[in-house]
């Protein structure tokens, strides 16, 4: 009887264009796994909505084929799995978070000591992170070069999906999905999720068809509008590998060619987002401290305050700037949040409120559905201006006018603060200046003319101290 090989699957929750499943399924009959590992360094375990997320796109890819569900430590699992099944070979897509290395030069040790096959493979990103150099062959640290190499590169063509799998036949004790108590129970904050998702590969592809015949047409000019749908909301699915970049990247260039020249603004921008997120992993592999510490040491010594009820009033969207609360309060009960509205948000934590990068990044990693470490850690810093090509830190987003230019109507900010629903177009993004300000609502935490003040005063400590 030939032996198995152990499908071993991580992020990358699908069975369309996935290398590591192609090559597995040539091999022999397969066995997916999936194991639930929460002893992850620095306590990087998944936050609340990530948890809501995989619970659902582990149901949708188990529909698809059994999946064999097992908790632990990923090594320790993955020996007994090797003892139960006697499999010929292991398979896996490459992860990039900094401890995932280690972790999988530590399976592939275990797969070397039972004379056992080790495959990675790629997939996760168009580009390895090593792949991309400077041509002083070294590794990029400003965006536009790296998006222009990594245009030349192109990208590969999706692979085909992988003809019927036999899949192996004896029958493994699996846990079941409700035991992981992934969802939140009592009480159910995520019930406003469920209208907005779909997770699982049907969804992802259901979603990058609608965004590419119906919202990729404005893009260019409109994806900054939360009060609009021109952005894609693809990141969770991206972030638990349910399309894969090359994909995205594949059906994009095939919509821009049938629009004969009408998307080649819109489907630039949207690429160039893509890169983005392939910037921040070759960051991540190279600086694999980026979730923790600043990017440019200087700022690790930044004169940060410990103002626990501020980062609480944000957390809940209680600051008196209605773009800031109402992207809090979106975050909390859709698990996203609009790009424009998180640059924003995070300014105001880190300016406006003086609290540390780090306690929004933690923040976002429990609530955001997309959390993910290398976009969210390399994100935070960009804001904070301490990032590889960040905003300089003196740029201080005026909250009242991004909120003006980016919801001109209020229409987003009404959909957030109900209380704020009867107040006119022109005090929506400042109620305190109305002669009778709505009482349910609160006054802003701090004065944006002071605190930017303060900031700016901040950076000039570690400037004198730093001399950057
Ligand atoms: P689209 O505009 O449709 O972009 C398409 C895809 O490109 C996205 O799905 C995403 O994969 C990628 N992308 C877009 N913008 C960026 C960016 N600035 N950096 C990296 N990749 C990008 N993104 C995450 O996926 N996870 C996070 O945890 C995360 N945290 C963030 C924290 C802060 C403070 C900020 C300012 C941004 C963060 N982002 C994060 C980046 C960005 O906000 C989201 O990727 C984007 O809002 C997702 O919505 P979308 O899929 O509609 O984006």
């Amino acid at each position: 009887m030939t032996k198995p090989v152990i499908m071993w699957f991580r992020q990358d929750l699908r069975l369309a264009d996935h290398p590591a499943l192609t090559a597995a399924a040539a091999a022999g009959p397969i066995l997916p796994v999936f194991i639930l590992d929460d002893q992850t360094p620095g306590d990087w375990r998944w936050g609340g909505a990530s948890r809501w997320w995989l619970h659902h796109s582990l149901a949708a890819l188990s529909l698809k084929l059994p999946l064999l569900l097992r908790r632990g430590e990923s090594v320790s699992v993955m020996e007994k799995l090797i003892a139960e099944c006697g499999p010929q070979a292991v398979y896996f897509t490459r992860d990039y978070a900094p401890w995932s290395g280690a972790l999988e030069r530590r399976v592939k040790e275990l797969c070397d000591r039972h004379g056992v096959s080790c495959h990675r493979h790629g997939g996760f990103l168009l580009h390895e992170p090593e792949s991309i150099k400077t041509g002083a062959g070294s590794w990029f640290k400003v965006y536009t070069p790296f998006s222009r190499a990594c245009f030349a590169a192109g990208a590969l063509r999706p692979l085909k999906p992988v003809p019927q799998t036999t899949l192996h036949s004896d029958k493994l004790a699996s846990d079941k999905l409700e035991d992981w108590h992934l969802l939140p129970q009592h009480p159910n904050w995520a019930k406003g999720f469920e209208p907005q998702w779909t997770p699982g590969e049907d969804g992802a592809r259901q979603r990058l068809s609608h965004f590419l015949q119906e919202d990729l047409a404005g893009y260019a000019t409109l994806r900054d509008r939360p009060d609009m749908t021109h952005a894609s909301r693809l990141s969770p699915h991206l972030h638990w590998g349910e399309v894969s970049p090359h994909q995205v990247w594949h059906a994009t260039e095939q919509r821009r060619a049938a629009a004969h020249g009408k998307l080649d603004q819109d489907s630039e921008k949207f690429l160039k987002e893509i890169l983005w997120r392939e910037f921040s992993y070759q960051l991540l592999h190279h600086v694999p401290h980026l979730p923790e510490k600043a990017f440019k040491p200087e700022y690790d010594d930044f004169p940060w305050t410990e103002d626990s009820e501020g980062l609480r009033r944000w957390q809940k969207g209680q600051t008196g700037y209605p773009i800031v609360d109402a992207g809090m309060r979106e975050l909390w009960h859709t698990g996203i949040m609009h790009n424009r509205v998180r640059m924003i948000v995070a300014s105001f934590l880190v300016k406006h409120l003086l609290l540390p990068w780090q306690a929004g990044e933690r923040w976002f990693w429990d609530t955001l559905c997309d959390a993910d470490i290398a976009n969210n850690s390399a994100s935070w810093q960009w804001v904070a201006g301490s990032g590889a090509d960040a905003a300089p830190y003196f740029r201080v987003f005026n909250p009242i006018l991004q909120g003006e230019k980016f919801d001109p109507e209020g229409a987003y900010v009404r959909k957030w603060l109900p209380e704020l629903c009867d107040v006119p177009n022109d005090y929506v993004h400042k109620p305190w200046d109305m002669p009778s300000p709505p009482k349910a609502y609160p006054g802003p935490i701090v004065d944006h003319g002071k605190a930017r003040a303060r900031a700016l005063a901040a950076l000039k400590q570690i400037k004198k101290e730093n001399v950057i």
